[in-house]
């Protein structure tokens, strides 16, 4: 089965405090849609300007991924630029240019209305409703989403919501949305409003997913010693988690196939945190990611998975 994904695709400034670095590759349809397509074949959905560096279209295009739904139009990419703090974890927004974004249509291809898994990857939700109104009776629909959304576009959010089967948020996003302070409490009342499986995201900590019949399960995060740049890291595991299910659900989407989906999906995000924009995600295969994987497996102990 293949992957459609829709998001955004931009050129970030990401400073840290050891480090700074310009006109980067980003955007979470680029980050998804590169973890992705290390499993299953992938269709992007995006726009991008007539600034957008060819390197980069060639890095999608040596990933296998379908660009049929690639809009390059006069004007210029969508561009993001954010800073961490010590922590690595705490980011500040200091720019955004929504540039060709603001007049941005997502419009199907020919072929792409039947794609099996959808990834609403993070992006205006009112367009995120478009491209799911063009596709038809996917089997699996994932949705993420950002506190920007929460904050202006609340009520075409909780739509959306109420139409997709699993939702990815994060910790501080989950809490904001359902005004719970229990992460638990959160993940069950989003689930009251549709999905059938949400995972909050706990960042260094972890993941938590809730699923059917009270079904839980709490990943922790693979231990690394050596991050460089967190961008991106949540759209990695998205894309990851969706590639994983495309190649390996097509009997359908149990909880036992999610628990694995959310382990890859960490493992993805594990590499790709450990350069700045997609520069280590790029050269990552299919050894390295089984190898990390295995060790992720045995160091977390987990049974049954
Ligand atoms: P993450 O670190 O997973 O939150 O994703 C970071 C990526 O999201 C960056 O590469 C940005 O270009 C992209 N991004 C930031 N703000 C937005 C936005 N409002 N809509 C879509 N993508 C965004």
């Amino acid at each position: 089965m293949s992957v459609l994904i829709v998001g955004s695709i931009a050129l970030d400034d990401i400073k840290t405090q050891l480090a700074e670095h310009k006109n980067l590759l980003g955007g979470s349809a680029s980050y998804g849609a590169v973890s992705a397509s290390n499993f299953s074949p992938v269709s992007l959905v995006g726009i991008v300007g007539e600034d957008f560096p060819k390197e980069h279209v060639e890095l999608f295009r040596n990933r296998q991924i379908d660009l049929a739904g690639l809009q390059i139009v006069p004007g210029k990419t969508f561009r993001w630029s954010g800073e961490y703090m010590w922590d690595m974890n705490t980011r500040e927004t200091r720019s955004v240019e929504l540039n060709v974004f603001e007049t941005f249509t997502p419009t199907l291809p020919e072929g792409y209305h039947q794609t099996p898994i959808v990834l609403l990857a993070n992006i205006a939700p009112d367009l995120q409703h478009h491209v799911l109104d063009q596709v038809s009776q996917p089997r699996f629909v994932i949705a993420d989403t950002m506190d920007l959304w929460i904050n202006i576009a609340k009520d075409s959010l909780t739509r959306l919501i109420g139409r997709v089967d699993m939702l990815i948020l994060n910790d501080g996003e989950a809490r904001q949305f359902t005004g719970e302070t229990s992460l638990i409490k959160a993940g069950k009342k989003i689930r009251e409003m549709g999905p059938a499986y949400v995972a909050i995201k706990k960042g260094e900590h972890g993941c938590l997913l809730f699923g059917p019949e009270a079904e839980f399960f709490s990943c922790p995060a693979f231990p690394l010693e050596d991050i460089h740049d967190p961008t991106g890291a949540g759209d990695t595991f998205a894309g990851g988690l969706a590639g994983y299910l495309a190649a390996n659900a097509a009997g359908g989407v149990t909880f036992d196939a999610l628990k694995k989906a959310v382990v890859y999906g960490s493992v993805l995000a594990s590499f790709n945190v450990e350069a700045f924009s997609l520069e280590r995600l790029k050269t990552v295969d299919s050894a390295q990611i089984e190898s990390r994987y295995d060790l992720f497996r045995r160091i977390s102990q987990f049974e049954k998975i």
